[in-house]
């Protein structure tokens, strides 16, 4: 039984490492298509179409603070604060309001700028809008089903999609498929 599980161990490894460096677009539409697979076993997810509309005062009742200011008040946390910086096991990052998943562990990267990165995401999850916070425009996206506030698409990430979803860990909950 041990040896078993050494050797699914040791098959499984280069396949992890070979899906987390895609080498072109037909890598990227492969995982977006195959998304689910990454669910645990069971999990029921909603759909992006499946509107979640609460007013302000339902989302304040039931996200905690630090998470209705991200999702309901465009805020942003703190770098290096979330830890599912280091979240590296195989699942679906889920919106912390909706429960709508919006990437996999496999879409994700090491950016280093202390916010969880990555380099595609779910067809359908987000929708975007353009900010001028900082002056020059930014690309602002948002979950697709409750509205809530993610991040910032920015043209800086890795080959080959060169996008970096730069994205508030409290506004994500991850569900391991394990
Ligand atoms: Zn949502």
């Amino acid at each position: 039984m041990k040896r078993r599980t050494f050797l699914v161990g040791l098959a499984a490894a280069p396949l992890l490492a070979r899906a987390a460096q895609p080498v072109d677009l037909k890598d990227i539409k492969r995982m977006q298509s195959d998304w689910k697979t990454f669910l645990a076993p069971g999990t029921a997810v909603p759909s992006p179409t499946e509107a979640l509309k609460l007013s302000k005062e339902e989302w304040r009742k039931r996200l905690p603070p630090q998470a209705y200011g991200v999702l309901r008040e465009e805020n942003t946390e703190r770098a290096g604060t979330s830890p599912l910086n280091n979240e590296k096991r195989p699942g679906v990052f889920v919106c912390a309001g909706c429960g709508l998943p919006l990437f996999t562990s496999e879409m994700k990267f090491e950016s280093g700028t202390g916010w969880p990165s990555f380099f595609t995401a779910i067809p359908g999850a987000f929708e975007m809008k353009k900010d001028f916070y900082l002056i020059y425009p930014r690309t602002e996206y948002h979950c697709a089903r409750c509205g809530g506030h993610h991040g910032h698409l920015f043209d800086d990430g890795p080959p080959p999609t060169n996008q970096r979803w730069c994205n508030n860990g409290v506004a994500l909950r991850f569900i391991p498929k394990g």
